[in-house]
């Protein structure tokens, strides 16, 4: 059967795929998948077992617990698609992070185009110029692509910029109350 229909049909099942998406946010325990799935564990252990066979899932016993943790990449990709309009709550337009780049000194390489993953540039093949085509993709805080650019082409605003808006918009408590959601 083709691999990409025998994903759909692994999470076309409610159980399964609310077992999934509760594994996106790390691996668990059988325990902790029958309380949040709310199924009974028979139930739970039959769909845990489809998708392992199915591929989507794997397990690993550590002392008396078997976790749980999902290993298709495709499956994390299909499922984790971000919204990026807004940053800890805030509108993410009104936030000025993004990659520039000095046009002088980009040859092109590709470097940054092809390792962004929340696809914030695009190439022009005629100029062979990296263009930042969706800059309000770009993960606030993050550098990894200057890091990448061997031209030192790619740069962003300062540190402080972004500690400010901490500061400012009381995000610290967010991210406190965010760890608690994640837990339960
Ligand atoms: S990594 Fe730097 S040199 Fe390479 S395409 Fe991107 S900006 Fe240009
Ligand atoms: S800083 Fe990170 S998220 Fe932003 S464009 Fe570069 S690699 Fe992508």
């Amino acid at each position: 059967m083709d691999k990409e229909l025998e994903l759909f049909r692994a999470l076309c099942d409610e159980t399964r795929f609310k077992i999934v998406k509760y594994l996106l946010t790390g691996r668990k325990c059988v325990c902790e998948i029958v309380e949040k799935v709310g199924r009974a564990q028979p139930t739970v252990s039959l769909q845990l077992s489809k998708l392992e066979e199915l591929g989507v899932v794997k397990s690993r016993r550590e002392g008396k617990k078997v976790y749980y943790f999902i290993s298709n990449q495709k499956v994390k990709g299909l499922l984790a698609k971000k919204d990026f309009s807004k940053w800890k709550g805030l509108d993410r337009r009104e936030i000025e992070w993004y990659p520039i780049i000095d046009e002088n000194k980009c040859i092109g390489c590709g470097m940054c185009v092809t390792s962004c993953g929340r696809n914030v540039f695009s190439f022009d093949s005629e100029r062979n110029k990296a263009i930042v085509a969706n800059p309000y993709n770009c993960m606030v805080g993050c550098t990894t692509c200057s890091v990448y650019c061997l031209q030192d082409a790619i740069s962003f605003p300062d540190k402080e910029y972004v500690r400010n808006l901490i500061r400012k918009h009381g995000l610290l408590g967010k991210a406190k109350t965010e760890l608690l959601k994640m837990k339960e």
